[in-house]
């Protein structure tokens, strides 16, 4: 790595006069820091599509069935990092996602 790279980076290094673009997670996996991790029993699911709502990181994986009604497909897990919001905001009377220990 070059010595300009690893200088710290201060305000000057802003753009000036621009919209500075908006941070996204897609380029990195945020799954690396789970210490928990969702699953998601799909036999209990009720499809309401609660928890792809709740989800901050958007880890819930949604599709269109045969009947072109959007459904729960699973948890992508590069990108969960294990809040356990899905798992709490899932209707209690179905609790379709439960909240299980990381295996490392
Ligand atoms: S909140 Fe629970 S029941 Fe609703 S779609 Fe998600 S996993 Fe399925
Ligand atoms: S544990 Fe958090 S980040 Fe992972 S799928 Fe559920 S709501 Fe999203």
């Amino acid at each position: 790595m070059r010595k300009e790279e690893n200088r710290k980076l201060t305000v000057l290094d802003l753009p000036v006069g621009d919209i500075v673009e908006a941070g996204t997670a897609v380029t990195f996996h945020t799954g690396s820091w789970r210490s928990q991790r969702p699953v998601w029993d799909k036999d209990k699911c009720i499809h309401c599509l609660t928890c792809w709502i709740s989800c901050p990181d958007s880890s819930i994986k949604i599709a269109p069935d045969e009947k072109k009604t959007t459904v729960v497909t699973g948890i992508d897990y590069d990108h969960c990092k294990g809040c356990g919001i899905c798992a709490s905001e899932c209707p209690v009377k179905i609790r379709a996602i439960t909240m299980e220990q990381e295996k490392k």
